[in-house]
């Protein structure tokens, strides 16, 4: 029989870490600290098996469960001393989520279940604090109202706000035990006001709703969008833990702190975090009130007057750092706590491995290595791939002047400059017309995700360095801001105001979330410097790692760019797209429009070009020197290079001296249907060979020129696009040979080169053991393999993939990361025929996915030998290759 319920408290626990798939993160922490003799409240976690199968099952729990929940919450009960739902000794619990992955203000939490009208008394008596059972009391119908319920919080935050107006009263503190009697019952009769039921007293009924409640939420819209954005399948399904509550929130000896055993956003290695003093769980995360500094030192930094725990409660103090140590000691990484202090005595309520910024992950790696405590080998598998984007983004020009008109906290780095809007749809709204925009919130909250991504940036108002802005965006990589106390925000006015300066919607301002600066106007930005911790890890990377990394590019700024990330050689120059530039596009469009039988014309047109194509090719090789560079040939859908307007077509007219009559006539036959799967591509150079014969021309007599030059032997890799079949290829590579054969006599120089193939169509793909007696190489172009195998346009797919995500159809858009069923298996497909061929044949993969981590592990599981991305992503592709190699 399954086992859905797992136990843990009093120094053990029927679970480990090792069970976080079916305990959830924080279940499986939770035993784990149980088991290394950490004072962990006692509790019990519900797998997330159960979470799929009531699913599964029409969401009903399976009928053992009820029996297995009693016998825990007993045991818990026995431990503590008390009993749930007794009236003179209750047992109170807490009820969380818990996922595989950490899910940050995605799911819900009640905390003080087990409270009703007759436990209230109880916890009064045995508190001695009658204020603070009503308090606990008033919060647990607020939260469950909220969250099980449906009752939304301002009804409460209503109720409490006119009160307090109507009393003459600032803070809660200020509220007696009588007033907060007479608020609970106010709250009471809103509940039955709007659900027509009164709020439940059966504290059976409590748990098993908040119980339902978590399973629930695994599956409402915040969470689906979180696991979109994070990629976490559904499937994986949430643990439910309950726990033994402890309170934060019994005087001044009790309080309640989140901490990272290291700074989560340098990654300095300083005990980081925050506390309050007499206050309750979510308190320090939601940031209401700004939370105080856990170390003397940082508070003095922080130039704060509050004090810290250290000097508040050194004692408590002294064990937390015991702890923290002991903790990260035994997970052997950085560790993000949660913990309360009740009357004096610590618990901890929580520990995983802490989320950590970019630049923050490369110092932990690196520093971790350095003590000891970790391998080289897993500092590379720390830091996850596609967050080093957050390093490759630029910064503020520290030289540049800086209207500084206030300062927050600096939650997450990087810089971004945008234009200021004040709501998450509007954020949505002004990324989809392609403007870069600021998010300005006095507090965001998980309704707010979607719009924190789709800014460029992020500014609060209110909370602190681990309010729900600075969490979620570090781990977006998007530089945030947030407790800029001294902005005024007003949402109707749409404007915010800071020391006398009122900025408006639509206005332009910059933020540096590095310094914690929001700055008036656009900053001129920096790229940055890869070196330091980053470059140590790229060279235990690049130990690793099995496959080549090479880049996408055919500007020599791309080339120059890509080198210096670490690109080793071009996987992939798209020559169509040095064919743009105002001086050359008249003479393309010459070529094209020549009539069809006209090569006389169309060798003019080639012959202005050729010495252009020379040159472009003779930089990349000079840039690549020494490394290998593919270079495709003419691969351009036709209709992007058509004349579209009459002034257009009158330049070509006057450069060709063909009537622009005929030339309309010409533009108007060659009109495509269909011009992504028309007359593109190997079938261009099959209609007009002397464009690819131009082409080869220019590429061999560029690599003797840059050969002479840097002294390096060039090797270029001809790559054909779009064949389908062998005699395409046969056609082409015969015409590619001539025209070598003829430099070589021109120059009486011996040409060293490479003919080969882009595997972009499902039938090449079929066809690989034929194509490669020809091809000396194989690209996958995944892009065009990913449009052709779906049957759907890359070009306009966003639209509907968006609701087939939606839908859950799909978890990812096959554009973004290989498809490993369909799409990678034709990739498998054609790398196992290509081989039986030709043993050594070179294979890379050219498509987006080249730098899509995910993509690059697939890469790695059917050996490739190389992987090309745009240059950008180098470093990112290089350390996901390492990952790979070292996880196959
Ligand atoms: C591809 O199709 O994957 C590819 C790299 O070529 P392009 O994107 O230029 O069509
Ligand atoms: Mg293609």
């Amino acid at each position: 029989m399954t086992k859905w319920v797992y136990s843990f408290g009093d120094g053990k626990a029927e679970g480990s870490a090792s069970d976080r798939n079916l305990l959830g993160g924080k279940g499986a922490n939770l035993a784990e600290m149980s088991n290394l003799g950490l004072p962990v409240p006692p509790g019990f976690t519900i797998t997330t098996e159960l979470c799929t199968a009531y699913y599964d099952n029409n969401r009903q729990y399976p009928s053992e469960l009820s029996g297995e929940v009693d016998a825990a919450l007993e045991h818990v009960g026995s431990l503590v001393g008390a009993k749930f739902g007794d009236t003179a000794n209750p047992l109170l619990v807490s009820v969380r989520s818990g996922a595989r992955a950490s899910m940050p203000g995605m799911m819900d939490t009640v905390l003080n279940l087990g409270l009703n009208d007759e436990t209230i008394g109880a916890l009064a008596k045995l508190s001695g604090d009658e204020r603070f059972a009503l308090d606990s009391y008033r919060r647990f119908i607020q939260m469950y109202s909220d969250v099980v319920l449906g009752v939304d919080h301002y009804h409460f935050e209503e109720i409490l706000e006119t009160f307090k107006e109507d009393n003459e009263l600032t803070l809660d503190t200020e509220l007696t035990a009588d007033n907060w009697k007479e608020i609970i019952s106010h709250y009471k009769a809103a509940v039955e006001r709007e659900l027509g039921q009164p709020f439940p007293q059966d504290v059976r009924d409590q748990l098993w709703g908040a119980i339902s409640a978590v399973f629930g939420s695994w599956r409402n819209d915040r969470a689906d969008t979180y696991r979109r954005l994070h990629n976490i399948p559904e499937s994986w399904g949430t643990a439910v833990n309950v726990q033994a509550m402890v309170f934060g929130n019994m005087g001044d000896t009790s309080a309640t702190g989140v901490a990272f055993t290291r700074d989560p956003s340098t990654g300095a290695k300083e005990f980081y975090g925050e506390f309050l003093i007499n206050a309750q769980g979510e308190d320090v995360v939601a940031g209401i009130r700004t939370p105080q500094n856990l170390t003397k030192q940082s508070r003095i930094e922080a130039g704060s007057n509050d004090p810290s725990m250290e000097e508040a409660m050194p004692e408590v103090f002294g064990q937390l750092v015991d702890i923290y140590k002991k903790l990260e000691g035994h997970y052997r990484d950085m560790q993000d706590i949660e913990f309360t202090v009740q009357q004096g005595k610590l618990w901890m309520l929580q520990t995983r491995n802490g989320k950590r910024t970019a630049k923050a992950a490369l110092k932990i790696a690196c520093d971790m290595v350095d003590e000891g405590l970790i391998t080289s080998n897993e500092a590379v598998l720390r830091v996850e791939p596609g967050s080093l984007d957050q390093l490759l983004h630029p910064t503020l020009d520290p030289d540049a002047p800086r209207n500084v008109i206030a300062t927050g906290l600096p939650a997450s780095p990087g810089a971004a400059s945008g234009a200021v809007v004040f709501t998450a749809e509007h954020a949505v709204e002004c990324m989809q017309e392609g403007k870069r925009v600021i998010l300005v919130r006095i507090e965001t909250s998980p309704e707010d995700i979607h719009g924190m991504h789709a800014a460029e940036g992020i500014l609060t108002t209110r909370g602190g360095m681990t309010s729900h802005a600075a969490v979620v965006a570090r781990g977006m990589g998007r530089p945030c801001v947030s407790g800029a106390g001294t902005v005024r925000v007003d949402y109707a006015g749409k404007t915010f105001t800071v020391g006398g300066e009122t900025v408006k919607e639509g206005d332009v301002i910059t933020i540096d979330g590095s310094k914690g600066q929001v700055i008036l106007g656009e900053v001129p930005t920096l790229q940055p410097e890869l070196s330091g911790d980053f470059a140590k890890l790229m060279v235990w990377a690049d130990e690793a790692r099995r496959m080549k990394v090479r880049t996408n590019a055919e500007t020599p700024a791309d080339a120059e760019t890509a080198r210096k990330f670490g690109a080793e050689g071009i996987g992939l120059c798209r020559t169509e797209h040095m064919f743009f530039e105002a001086e050359r596009i008249v003479a393309v469009r010459e070529m094209i429009l020549a009539d069809e039988h006209d090569k006389a014309s169309r060798k003019v047109a080639l012959d202005k070009i050729l010495p252009m194509q020379r040159k472009d090719f003779a930089d990349l090789f000079e840039i690549m020197s020494g490394l290998p560079v593919t270079i495709r040939l003419l691969d351009p859908p036709l209709h992007e290079f058509l004349p579209q307007t009459d002034a257009e077509m009158d330049e070509v007219a006057a450069a060709s001296g063909i009537d622009a009559a005929k030339l309309k006539q010409r533009a108007h036959e060659l009109h495509e249907f269909n011009p992504m799967l028309g007359h593109r591509g190997c079938r261009l150079g099959i209609s007009y060979p002397e464009i690819y014969e131009m082409q080869a021309r220019a590429i061999f007599e560029a690599s003797i020129a840059a050969a002479e030059k840097t002294g390096e032997p060039v090797t270029p890799e001809i790559m054909i696009p779009l064949v389908a079949m062998k005699q395409e290829l046969d056609v082409l590579k015969a015409r590619i040979v001539a025209v070598a054969g003829e430099v070589e006599k021109e120059t009486g120089k011996k040409l060293n080169y490479l003919v080969g193939t882009m595997i972009e169509l499902p039938r090449a793909a079929l066809q690989a053991a034929q194509i490669a007696e020809t091809a000396e190489f194989f690209s996958f172009g995944t892009n065009d393999l990913t449009q052709t195998t779906y049957g759907i346009s890359r070009d306009d797919a966003a639209m509907f993939l968006k609701n087939y995500q939606d839908q859950g159809l799909i978890e990812q858009d096959p554009f973004v990361s290989l498809d490993p069923d369909g799409v990678g298996e034709l990739v498998k497909i054609g790398v196992e025929r290509g081989r039986a061929t030709r043993s050594d044949i070179k294979l890379g993969i050219c498509g987006e996915h080249g730098g899509d981590p995910e993509s690059v592990r697939f890469c790695e599981s059917v050996g490739l030998d190389y992987v090309s991305c745009s240059p950008y992503r180098v470093p990112i592709a290089r350390l996901a290759a390492a990952q790979s190699a070292l996880q196959v």
